[in-house]
């Protein structure tokens, strides 16, 4: 079995999550070969077969011209698998090839269980099994899901792939900066979040006490910003901020994937849980099992002490 993994690059820089790919690959146990819209010099580590397209010269990011490369490089590999990150560039391209291609399409994979994909549902508070039936698979994994062992190793094999003249019927015009937040979470060294555990919005100033006391901004899980106790600009995850502090706690969040994929690079994690099993404690480096009502106020007084 083999796989086509699609890179991708943001602002000129090669991804992280494009060594996601590489892992889900080893976990699904198939050779793999990579497309990258790009040049030479920003060639990731990769052991086989990198196709490489430099076409800058048409924008970052053109949804006819990047499919056309797909299909060249699939006619050239003919994977069972293409798959692609389900970030916005995979979101817009993987339809489209999947389209071409007459192939199957499995969104947001976040976990390969006895040879099958796991996919959330219903808000991400349970997932399905899916086996695809289809000859020919597109795949998008959840970022953050699948975590490559050590450093990237390997050097590609570079091919180049030709690139007719033609910029399709989309134009690529430029990046637009986001809306100038109330804080930036990017660059804090602690962030201490709430979750729905918090119980209610009145509960959230003691959250962020705790947050002061440690010289740390707030940070929220996504149902906190939904139900409008914390504004979006603070949400870390998927759909949030990514994060990458020296000191992450967790209070009162479960764990699911989207969260873990914005904070998991932290330094050290510190989750407070009422449930012993909360997924969290996977990642966590201290999990405190307690009521965050309780435990966050007498935490906060010690540490203003
Ligand atoms: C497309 C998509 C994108 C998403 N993007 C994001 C994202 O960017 N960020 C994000 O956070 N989520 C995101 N989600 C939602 C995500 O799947 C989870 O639903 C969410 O992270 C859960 O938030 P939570 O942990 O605060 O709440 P819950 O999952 O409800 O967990 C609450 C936790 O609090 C604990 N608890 C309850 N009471 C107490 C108490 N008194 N003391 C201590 N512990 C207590 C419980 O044991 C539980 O573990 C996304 C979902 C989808 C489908």
């Amino acid at each position: 079995m083999k796989a086509l993994l699609i890179g991708e690059f943001r602002q000129g820089k090669l991804l992280d999550s494009t060594y996601e790919l590489q892992a889900f690959a080893g976990q699904l146990g198939v050779e793999s070969a990579m497309v990258l819209v790009g040049s030479e010099a920003q060639a990731p580590k990769f052991e086989g077969k990198l196709y490489l397209a430099d076409v800058a010269r048409y924008g970052e990011y053109n949804p006819d011209l990047h499919k056309k490369l797909v299909l060249e490089a699939v006619a050239k590999e003919n994977p069972d698998y293409i798959i692609f990150v389900h970030s916005s560039y995979g979101w817009d391209l993987a339809p489209r090839v999947a389209a071409a291609l007459k192939a199957g399409q499995v969104s947001e994979v976040v976990a390969i269980v006895d040879g099958k994909f796991e996919v959330t549902c219903c808000n991400a508070k349970m997932r399905r099994s899916v086996a695809p039936k289809s000859a020919r698979t597109v795949v998008t994994i959840q970022a953050g899901a699948f975590s490559i062992q050590g450093e990237p190793q390997g050097i590609p094999q570079l091919e180049k792939l030709e690139v007719a003249e033609s910029t399709g019927r989309v134009e690529f015009v430029g990046y637009e900066a986001a809306e100038q937040k109330d804080v930036d979470l990017t660059r804090a060294e602690v962030i201490v979040s709430a979750g729905r555990g918090v119980g209610k919005k009145d509960n959230v100033p003691v959250i962020a006490a705790l947050a002061k006391a440690l010289g740390g901004e707030l940070g929220a899980s996504r149902p906190v910003v939904d139900a409008g106790w914390i504004p979006h600009s603070h949400q870390v995850g998927t759909t949030g901020q990514t994060v990458n502090p020296k000191l992450y706690v967790a209070c009162g969040i479960s764990g699911a994937i989207q969260h873990l994929a914005g904070m998991k690079k932290a330094d050290f994690i510190v989750a407070i849980n009422k449930d012993k099993d909360a997924p969290i404690g996977e990642i966590a480096d201290v999990l405190v099992v307690a009521d965050v009502m309780q435990f966050v106020p007498a935490f906060t007084a010690r540490c203003a002490r």
